[in-house]
């Protein structure tokens, strides 16, 4: 499966009952890759409202017999899915590189977070599915199990376009739903090779059906769509709190993990190379386009001119590039519209007084021009009311703030309207343990940078970032599955609970 030149021209359809199939419209879109974009990966189908309906009819059908396949059975799949994830893994990252623009090594560990929770899942098929409970009353047994919600919807970005349809997509599938998944238009390739895994690995037709297109056309639609009994959504918050609107209207399950404004805190105590090492991942890994990016430094003012320099140092010597040429540090953004939404948070940040300490401008120079690069940037002097210190930038921009102590700087960290992730740098351990108590987000690091999930763990966020939904870990079944409570009464007469008592 190796991603040669001839696949440029491919046109990719939808995958509806177990058949790949055009859009009824017959329209199509083009994937092209973000570090050239003359270079087009493809073509695919442009969906509408009656291709939803048809891969929601379809995962309608044969949600029943999926449920009813024993959950080891189902775990069987998901296991043949990883090993298959893992057989590709190489050619997966090259074509995740060429889509969507990460530099190989982490393209790697992009595929890598699929094979992993492949595993869990797989693991987890042969679980306990629920607890048995003692009843107040004699002769009667009371359990609970997890049941599948039905047919389910999976919208997800381009930013991580094989993890993050793997944390949906695998617990949706284990806990017995059927599920129709729409991958983000920037990055629909990934997604289709992620669905042929999934059905050569044994998924039976009409249990994964996918639909690529627009968030408008065929996203929206799939909310709408009755049948569809819970969304789960990765994304922005503009569009998250509009499906969570109409979630609300229709009576549906949602799960949110939207953005975030994430901070490392830099103390007085910290050891400064450390702390360089991880603003620098956090914040320019996936050129800033992780929803974990580190993207305020705030920094306490006795060590905040020495961590500057060393970080301005280390910034000004990325090397932007094809994420596929290995001296590449940091590659391109996803799309010109993105390029353009970056450089104006640069123009607001100088219109804020920021002073600019190195970038701000997009990359045009040689090949770069070709794409969508910009040049890694710091603001310094950011207070913590400007823009560029509460807004979601999602590109390779970093702002520091400086802080009088760490009351103050957890404050800061603290005060955006997002919740994802927050880290603090100490050598103190009594200080790292009282901001574990006070930062206020779902993911706290100390001494590591705000990135670095695993799958065995929850993922998400509190306050804008989310909705109290955890993906990942075993709290990945709750977004997925219904609780039903058993009660089995042998005694053989009526017995009433809270009312009587059993005698002797
Ligand atoms: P986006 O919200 O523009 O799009 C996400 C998905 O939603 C895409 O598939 C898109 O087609 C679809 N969509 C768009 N409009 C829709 C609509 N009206 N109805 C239904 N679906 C619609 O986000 P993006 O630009 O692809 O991704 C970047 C954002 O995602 C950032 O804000 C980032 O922080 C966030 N993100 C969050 C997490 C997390 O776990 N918290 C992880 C990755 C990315």
């Amino acid at each position: 499966m190796s991603v040669d030149i001839a696949e440029q021209a491919t046109t990719h359809g939808n995958l509806i009952g177990g058949e790949w199939r055009a859009a009824r419209g017959g329209e199509t879109f083009d994937s092209v890759n973000p570090a050239r974009r003359s270079e087009v990966l493809g073509h695919f189908a442009r969906s509408s409202k009656s291709d939803v309906e048809d891969a929601v009819a379809a995962a309608v059908a044969a949600q029943p017999g999926w449920a009813r396949t024993p959950m080891p059975g189902r775990a069987e799949v998901i296991a043949r899915a990883g090993r298959l994830l893992e057989e590709r893994k190489e050619d997966l990252a090259q074509l995740m590189t060429r889509e969507m623009g990460k530099v190989l090594t982490e393209a790697r560990g992009d595929v890598q977070e699929g094979i992993d929770m492949a595993k869990y899942m797989a693991g987890h098929g042969r679980n306990p599915v629920g607890e048995v409970v003692p009843s107040e009353l004699r002769d009667k047994r009371c359990f609970t199990e997890r049941v599948p919600i039905g047919v389910v919807g999976c919208i997800t970005p381009w930013n991580f376009p094989m993890a993050i349809p793997c944390w949906k997509l695998m617990p949706a599938l284990l806990a017995g739903n059927a599920v129709v998944f729409k991958p983000a238009e920037d990055t629909p390739l990934v997604a289709i090779r992620l669905a042929e895994i999934l059905t050569e690995a044994g998924l039976p037709a009409g249990v994964l059906n996918l639909v690529t297109g627009y968030g408008e056309e065929c996203g929206a639609e799939l909310v709408e769509h009755p049948a569809i009994r819970a969304i789960s959504f990765t994304g922005s918050v503009e569009v998250g709190h509009q499906i969570a609107a109409t979630c609300g209207r229709l009576g549906k399950r949602v799960s949110l993990e939207l953005g975030g404004k994430n901070a490392i805190v830099v103390t007085s105590d910290a050891d400064l190379e450390l702390a360089v090492d991880g603003a620098l991942w956090g914040a320019f890994g996936t050129a800033g386009q992780r929803c974990t990016a580190t993207s305020r430094l705030v920094v306490e003012r006795p060590v905040l001119d020495a961590f500057t320099e060393r970080l301005v140092a280390r910034v000004s010597q990325l090397r932007l590039g094809d994420g596929l040429d290995p001296q590449t540090d940091v590659g391109p953004v996803i799309n010109p519209t993105q390029l353009r939404r970056i450089h104006s948070y640069t123009e607001i940040g100088q219109k804020e007084s920021a002073r600019l300490l190195v970038g701000g401008s997009i990359a045009t120079e040689g090949v770069l021009g070709e794409g969508n690069f910009y040049n890694p940037t710091v603001f310094a002097d950011v207070r913590p009311e400007m823009r560029v210190a509460q807004e979601e930038i999602f590109g390779p921009t970093v702002v520091v703030l400086p802080a009088d102590d760490t009351d103050e700087a957890i404050r800061i960290a603290n005060g955006t309207r997002y919740g994802l992730s927050l880290s603090l740098y100490t050598r103190d351990l009594a200080r790292a343990l009282r901001a574990v108590d006070r930062l206020e987000a779902g993911i706290v690091y100390i001494n590591a940078p705000t990135i670095g999930a695993e799958i065995q763990l929850p993922f998400g966020g509190t306050k804008w970032t989310g909705n109290g939904h955890r993906e990942a870990g075993t709290t990945a079944f709750d977004e997925f599955t219904e609780w039903k409570t058993v009660y089995i009464d042998y005694s053989g007469r009526l017995q009433r609970a809270q009312i009587d008592t059993p005698k002797e």
